[in-house]
């Protein structure tokens, strides 16, 4: 059987990796400034992460959802505390898409209505509604295509207002931090009108923290930056350091019946033992702390650089460098010759920085000597 062929794909086979390095199969060493697409927070292969996988494997890996599992709720109480939403439910799921999937049908269930406003540029993932409220057409099947959806340009208050002059808006869903749309930040006063427009109609406000969550914009959630508060927040990508586990939490207000959500690996022992190793690694290493200093240092070093850089933005170490002219020949540079990956966006000139978030001065130093000397010698 062959692969269903749909990712473009670097010729390098990774084999082994600790903290912000990879190894591929020729022992050729790379630093690691796209996280495996954000996902890596605590850093490869973090000892108390495996021990922690490790001892649950040999104990318990998976018994379904029918079960008593008290990793879960170690799991919420610890969520909670951390993110500051320690009133909230905690559903867990598998991907992103689906900690989206499941809000929007929340959202839904608790209104009864349909609407829902989302924004240009979102991502927000590939299921049946998710998909519909990212704003990409060319991976949308007619299939996907019956949901109410209204796209909205970022920041446009104007538009948001004349869009609720409906009152049959179900939610609003926006990410955290706009991320393959090229490191887009919402700005505060328009998620604090959000907020206000949600409340006064009755729609339901859904953070997606999915990319910008678990720290990594330098507080738990990049929307803590506007203080507002939503009635849903999806999670996802950090949360498990790679192992497969997504969240949603969830506004008091909305009550749960049995069999309302559900899912078969959602919560498993495994992800809730990666997840809550992960977790613990951010508390006891401060690294969202970490994430405010490294990313601060990168964005100011960043800044400096004049030639060909036509905005640096972001915050924490979720940052996007905007270029006159098409990424693609700087990030080969920067891996074929300086061995360092980077994440493009869909913006064809935004380079973009997700680290791990123990990522230290040191490795900063090199990105920025490296991408320095590629910018030079263009
Ligand atoms: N939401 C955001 C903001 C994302 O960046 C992504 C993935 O890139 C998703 C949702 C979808 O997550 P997953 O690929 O785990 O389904």
């Amino acid at each position: 059987m062959q692969l269903f062929d749909v990712y473009p794909l670097y010729d390098i086979e990774p084999v082994r990796a600790r903290e912000v390095y990879l190894w591929d199969k020729n022992g050729v060493q790379y630093l690691d400034f796209y996280g495996g697409h954000a996902v890596i927070s605590i850093g490869h292969g973090h000892p108390h992460y495996v021990g922690k996988l490790t001892a649950q494997l040999d104990h318990l890996g998976f018994y379904s959802n029918s079960v008593q599992i008290p990793l879960q709720k170690e799991l919420a109480a610890m969520l909670g505390e951390l993110s500051g939403y320690h009133d909230y439910q905690l559903f867990l799921s598998n991907s992103g898409a689906e900690a989206n999937e499941n809000a929007l049908k929340l959202a839904s269930f608790h209104n009864r209505r349909k609407l829902v406003i989302a924004f240009n540029g979102a991502f927000h993932g590939r299921t049946s509604a998710a998909i519909a409220v990212t704003d990409n057409p060319k991976i949308r099947a007619p299939l996907n295509e019956n949901h109410e959806v209204i796209f909205l340009p970022l920041n446009d208050e104007t538009a948001l207002q004349h869009a609720f002059q409906r009152d049959n808006i179900c939610a609003v869903i926006i990410e955290g931090i706009q991320g393959l749309a090229g490191i887009r930040l919402p700005e505060p006063q328009f998620l604090q009108k959000l907020q206000n427009l949600c409340e006064q109609s009755g729609a339901l406000l859904i953070l997606d923290e999915v990319q910008s969550g678990y720290g990594r914009s330098g507080k738990f959630f990049a929307h803590q930056f506007a203080g507002i508060r939503p009635d849903l927040i999806t999670v996802a990508k950090g949360m498990g350091n790679g192992f497969p586990v997504a969240g949603l939490l969830i506004n008091p207000k909305f009550k749960a019946s049995p069999s309302l959500l559900g899912t078969t690996f959602g919560g498993n022992h495994l992800a809730c033992a990666a997840a809550v190793a992960v977790l613990e690694v951010i508390a006891q290493e401060k690294l969202i702390e970490n994430s405010v200093k490294m990313g601060d240092y990168l964005l100011s070093e960043l800044q400096k650089i004049k030639k060909g850089v036509k905005e640096v933005r972001g915050r924490g170490l979720m940052i996007g460098v905007e270029l006159e002219f098409a990424s693609d020949a700087v990030r080969k540079k920067l891996l074929f010759e300086h061995r360092i990956f980077t994440g493009s966006s869909h913006d064809p000139n935004t380079i973009r920085l997700l680290p791990p978030l123990t990522l230290k001065q040191e490795h900063a130093d090199r990105f920025l000597e490296s991408f320095g000397a590629v910018m030079k010698n263009l």
